[in-house]
């Protein structure tokens, strides 16, 4: 199954940042797997996050058709760079399943690794991206003005773009992304009716063709979804809710956000081209 639409004309989605080597989908990966090809999930990002878990997430994107894999080192991980984990992230950027290095980025919010240790491993991932020609997939949190600093710098030698993935903030740092050429990543937080006010208002103002979608899981289960689900943990089967929150913020279709959605992430990624 492919294609931006099945026969009957429902909405194909394409799920940017799922966590799929997550101890949370240890027991029934499979089943999750399946349960979003039968919610018109058909294809995914599996992010990788260290240098052992973008290794299992490629042996999983290998193993599967319409599956793909970031890899990289989040911050939260960014006290174990070394010289040999980055061997092992060049080598992996050198499979076709791999479409993009990260996750990567800065965290200041819950500083699980020092500052210095995160600005270091970002500045190598950057390089990264630079020598291998894939896209970036970032990972920013309470770090906007750093982080905009540092990936300002090492944009004209990122030749294919970066896309900041689970995007949370407002219209005007949405505004500092857009301008430098990034795509952004939007999540289930668009649905959180406590905290997902500033991205509610920055989702109308995203460019369809720079306007990715995400689950983020096993995180970030939309809040709209209804009837509520027995568990916390988010699967990518439910893409729709993220989908069907951005539509009615952006005025236009499900039908249309999905197939914007699919066009642009397939070019982000080339998907066509690789897995
Ligand atoms: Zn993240």
């Amino acid at each position: 199954m492919d294609g931006e639409q099945d026969d009957a004309g429902a909405p194909r989605w394409i799920d940017i940042g799922a966590n799929l080597t997550s101890n949370q989908f240890k027991g029934d990966l499979n089943e999750v797997i399946a349960r979003a090809e039968a919610a018109g999930v058909t294809r995914m990002v599996v992010t990788g996050t260290d240098a052992a878990g973008s290794a299992e997430a490629l042996k999983l994107a290998s193993s599967m058709q319409g599956l793909w894999c970031t890899a990289g080192v989040h911050p939260h991980h960014a006290s174990g760079m070394s010289p040999a984990v980055l061997a092992e992230l060049d080598a992996l950027t050198a499979r076709p399943e791999v479409v993009a290095v990260g996750e990567c980025g800065l965290d200041f919010n819950r500083d699980y690794s020092p500052r210095e240790d995160q600005i270091t491993a970002f500045e190598r991932q950057l390089a990264l991206g630079a020598r291998s020609g894939l896209p970036m997939f970032l990972h920013q949190r309470d770090a906007h003005d750093v982080f905009l600093g540092m990936l300002r710098d090492a944009w004209p030698d990122l030749r294919a773009g970066a896309v900041v993935h689970c995007f949370t903030e407002g219209p005007r740092e949405a505004e500092d992304y857009l301008d430098l050429g990034c795509h952004l990543g939007v999540t289930g937080w668009v649905c959180d009716e406590r905290r997902g006010d500033a991205l509610r208002a920055a989702v109308p103002s995203i460019p369809g063709d720079r306007l990715m979608l995400e689950t983020d899981a096993p995180y970030l289960l939309p809040r709209t979804i209804e009837p509520r689900p027995a568990t916390r943990r988010n699967e990518p089967m439910h893409m729709a809710w993220v989908g069907r929150a951005v539509a009615e913020l952006r005025g236009e279709s499900i039908e249309e956000v999905a197939k914007r959605a699919w066009i642009t992430t397939s070019a982000f990624f080339d998907l066509e081209a690789s897995g």
